[in-house]
């Protein structure tokens, strides 16, 4: 039996908890039937353009053949098999892709099935590290300020000063947070605040020098907190200081990672490189929840040993499914086989051009822009997170077939990379800001 869109909408309105969502406040969902490249389709099949890839998600696009394929090939084989004691050719063939793409910079892969997780497995990693060192009082946690890093508890520890989750603070894990130097027009003013950042770091080693694991970090795009950029020379010189001090730094490339900056991670804008990288989102292209925390060799061998209790005893059911692991090198071979980094220079250049329009515009401010990303600020005096003019400016682009949704009251774009008319878009969306 056929079901409509809006018997949809109700029956999910009676069963269904959304993420992220007041439902004592926000609208119905909008049931979506299908979807491809950088498009939505409704049920009565109103588009709707995925501006910002279905929460960063997707790279190549939705429904793309060559992801669907290696998934249908995969499903006839093997669809899951548990990852303690068994192994499988789609987890090997993406380790090999994930440890080259590197650089060989890590040695060994731990595979998981979200963003937080591959988070916390790379806090939980650090404090072991030390712990089976002989160090287990190494139990701080630095962070920066307005990062973010997902909803589970490590995570929610080390994006505290995101404001989205004071409830929690009561059992939070021990934190210590960072200035975030964010890039401004005068580079003196950006200067001035690295170095405020940095001394604010050495106060820190000072105080808790003996007591500190690790260092997480978005590398140069903090993401949730609404889209800030900091300058590759900076993390430098504070992930410069971390090893001097020994502390391990974790680079949170959950969002970053795969091209979304330009390159194909954001470390490789950095000289100074990370102990622990997490990826997700875009490591599938976007289709099936995966994550892996990549390690050097010196973490892992501080694992191994006679005794179980050495051992890192921590693992998902679905950790490295063989769809998703599938998934996820066909994706990564997209990045050759169809030029993508063509299709993202594509996508730089066309803000470049679109940017200076924007700029005209009174109401707009704080323009930003770094591979896929363009943001911008609308002048607002509301304070709440969720301001009225924002939310009504996302409201009158959905309905005219922009999915975006603001930060606060910061608006971007992430779009897939196979997004066509991007500037017939972008001019349609400032539209909106009139
Ligand atoms: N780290 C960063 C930088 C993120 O942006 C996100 C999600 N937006 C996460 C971690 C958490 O990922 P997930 O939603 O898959 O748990």
């Amino acid at each position: 039996m056929l079901v409509t869109a809006s018997q949809l909408v109700s029956q999910d309105a009676e069963m269904i908890w959304h993420p992220f969502t007041q439902h004592g406040l926000e609208q119905t969902t909008i049931p979506i039937a299908r979807a491809k490249d950088a498009s939505l389709f409704t049920y009565d099949n109103h588009e709707i353009i995925d501006c910002i890839s279905s929460w960063w998600t997707i790279t190549h696009g939705h429904n793309q053949p060559d992801i669907n394929q290696a998934i249908y090939n995969q499903l006839s084989d093997l669809s899951h098999v548990m990852f303690a004691g068994f192994t499988h050719k789609p987890a090997i063939d993406l380790a090999q892709r994930l440890l080259s793409l590197n650089h060989n910079l890590f040695s060994k892969v731990f595979f998981a099935d979200n963003g937080s997780t591959a988070i916390e497995i790379a806090l939980k990693l650090s404090y072991q590290y030390h712990y089976n060192l002989g160090f287990p009082d190494k139990k701080v946690f630095l962070h920066f300020e307005g990062g973010y890093h997902g909803d589970t508890f490590g995570a929610m520890s080390t994006g505290r000063t995101s404001g989205f989750y004071e409830p929690f603070e009561p059992f939070f894990c021990q934190t210590v947070s960072i200035p975030f130097p964010t890039i401004e027009d005068d580079i003196e003013k950006t200067i001035k605040s690295e170095e405020k950042a940095l001394a604010v770091l050495e106060l820190v080693l000072e105080t808790y020098k003996e007591k500190i694991a690790c260092m997480i970090l978005e590398p140069l795009l903090q993401g949730a907190i609404g889209m800030r950029l900091c300058r590759a020379e900076f993390i430098d010189k504070l992930v410069g200081r971390l090893k001097e001090n020994k502390i391990l730094t974790i680079f949170d490339e959950v969002a970053t990672g795969f091209g979304r900056l330009g390159k194909m991670f954001a470390h490789e804008f950095c000289t100074q490189k990370p102990d622990i990288l997490c990826l997700s989102k875009g490591l599938t292209g976007g289709y099936m929840p995966l994550s892996a925390t990549l390690v050097n060799q010196e973490i892992y061998d501080a694992f191994l040993g006679n005794h179980y209790k050495n051992a890192f005893t921590h693992g998902h059911s679905f950790t490295a499914n063989p769809l998703a692991c599938s998934a996820a090198v066909a994706s990564i071979d997209l990045f050759q086989t169809h030029q993508t980094f063509d299709r993202i220079a594509h996508i730089q250049t066309t803000y470049q051009e679109i940017i200076p329009e924007f700029k005209y515009h009174s109401l707009l401010t704080n323009f930003r822009t770094i591979g896929t990303m363009l943001a911008w600020d609308i002048v607002s005096k509301d304070a709440h997170y969720k301001t009225k003019e924002a939310e009504k400016i996302k409201d009158n682009l959905l309905k005219a077939g922009y999915n975006m949704r603001p930060l606060g009251k910061t608006f971007y774009l992430l779009p897939p990379y196979c997004i066509h008319g991007l500037s017939v878009h972008l001019r349609k969306i400032l539209s909106f800001f009139d």
